[in-house]
């Protein structure tokens, strides 16, 4: 449904920092359900292609590598205005300037490593979904 998922990816370092679990607890909280989810280490072509809106970006190939550097959950999430929601709970790109109580702060350590990726629009929260998942790794009542 347009407008009610949003895509998620934990990034490597709060994966290793122990952090995944945590952060399913707070969505799951938040009132999200996981319609999809997966476990996995992003190539570099793969990482490329995610952030290719960001190529001729300064940070691209730290971004890159630091996506690469280790698995990430990545994850669609249903609720109402998802995308809107989800950014509300993970807070602005830089944790120093995200809210007390937001994923981001509350996780995240750096601008790049900021624990979480959420989609900006429902129209690249269908396509992020489907760089990640086909029809049949979807649970959809
Ligand atoms: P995301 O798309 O990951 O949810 P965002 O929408 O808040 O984050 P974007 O502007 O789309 O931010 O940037 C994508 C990612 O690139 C950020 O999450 C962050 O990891 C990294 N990034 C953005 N700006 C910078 C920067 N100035 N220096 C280093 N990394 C950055
Ligand atoms: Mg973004």
């Amino acid at each position: 449904m347009t407008g009610n998922i949003t895509l998620t990816m934990i990034k490597p370092l709060a994966v290793k920092q122990g952090f995944a679990g945590p952060i399913l607890a707070r969505i799951n909280d938040a009132g999200f359900r996981i319609i999809a989810m997966k476990y996995m280490r992003l190539s570099e072509a793969q990482a490329k292609a995610f952030y290719d809106v960001h190529r001729e970006r300064p940070f691209y190939q730290d971004l890159v590598k630091s996506m690469t550097s280790g698995p990430i959950v990545a994850a669609i999430l249903e609720k109402e205005n998802a995308v809107e929601a989800y950014r509300a709970l993970i807070g602005p790109t830089d944790p120093a300037k995200a809210p007390e109580g937001s994923i981001r702060r509350q996780f995240g350590v750096s601008i790049e490593a900021n624990a979480v990726h959420g989609s900006d629009s429902d129209e690249n929260a269908i396509i992020e979904s489907n760089f990640f998942f086909s029809q049949l790794e979807r649970f959809i009542d």
